[in-house]
């Protein structure tokens, strides 16, 4: 385990500066030097390896892989400079479309000065890039996302305009703007004595265990949605529930609330729709399991909230 277990997507970097979102004008950016670019594939980041190690690659205002960006979003300022995400997505899926993944991919191979870039996994390569970059790449495409999943009014089907650099559009027809929308999600550390509860959904890696969590529906606060979430999902009662951290988490746009919780109850009712299993384990395995010496189970991987809550429960910080 690290020192200090830390969460991914949370460095404190960006000044979102949202009075230069208005005065965003296209041609303009292109032509200062001292902006960074990253770019994505429908929400995947151009990464770069060097010496096994990856990082987000920020090109040069005028690289040619700019050219086919369809979306361009003003992040903010980060160290000062202008920090710009853009997004290559495919319009149309018919077979004829030569602007796939692998088009791009192969061009980039092709040139000399990329051939060590691909576009990552962001979820996949949540460690494996420096802190600062999974936050900014979580930013991106937390944006992305949200643009490419809202591109039509929701009331009367109209192309949306899209304004303040990506982070507002607007429907002419309804008078009607819309604004990048999170979804919160508690994620539950729930004990008994010298045990907690880890589950796996169906969509799960294989033999991967993390703690409970659900979205908080329409009426509810962060405690109600907590009890529900674990009454529907293994039949227990809950008590005691306190906050102790969060994570934004853009997969697609989540805001994960981490609490703990204590419980009395020990026997499972497990709603197999939602969970493929859910097991008590002790505090000492629970160990050996973070440590990767367990076979049979996988651990939250480090840098989420679940990791967290799990690792400080084990150092007893929490
Ligand atoms: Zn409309």
């Amino acid at each position: 385990m690290k020192d200090n277990p830390y969460l991914v997507f949370n460095n404190e970097i960006l000044d979102r500066r949202a009075d230069l979102r208005g005065h965003w004008e296209v041609d303009s950016y292109v032509k200062k030097n001292d902006e960074l670019n990253i770019i994505f594939f429908e929400g995947s980041p151009l990464l770069s390896t060097q010496n096994e190690q990856s990082s987000l690659a920020y090109l040069f205002y005028d690289h040619w892989l700019l050219k086919y960006a369809n979306l361009s979003i003003f992040l903010g300022l980060y160290k000062g400079r202008h920090l710009y995400a853009h997004d290559i997505f495919i319009e149309q899926k018919d077979p004829g479309n030569k602007n796939t993944k692998e088009y791009f991919e192969e061009k980039i191979q092709k040139d000399p000065s990329m051939v060590r870039s691909y576009f990552g996994n962001l979820r996949t390569d949540l460690t494996n890039i420096p802190e600062d970059d999974s936050t900014l790449a979580g930013t991106g495409r937390a944006l992305i996302e949200w643009n490419l999943n809202n591109r039509h009014c929701s009331r009367c089907g109209l192309f949306l305009i899209l304004l303040n650099c990506g982070w507002e559009k607007r429907c002419e027809n309804c008078n009607k703007n819309y604004f990048p929308r999170i979804d919160p999600v508690v994620i539950i550390l729930i004990t008994s004595g010298n045990k907690t509860l880890l589950g796996r959904s169906h969509q799960f890696p294989e033999k991967l265990y993390s703690c409970l969590a659900g979205f908080i529906e329409p009426g509810e606060t962060i405690e109600m949605a907590a009890k529900r979430e674990i009454q529907e999902e293994v039949g227990l009662k809950i008590s005691n529930i306190e906050y102790v951290t969060n994570q934004p988490w853009p997969f697609p746009s989540s805001l994960m609330i981490g609490l703990k919780a204590t419980t009395d109850e020990q026997s499972l009712n497990i709603d197999h729709k939602e969970l493929e299993d859910a097991v008590w384990i002790r505090k000492r395995e629970l160990q050996h399991l973070l440590e990767g010496k367990c076979k049979h189970m996988q651990a939250a991987r480090p840098g989420t909230i679940a990791r967290h809550l799990l690792e400080s429960w084990v150092r007893g910080t929490i």
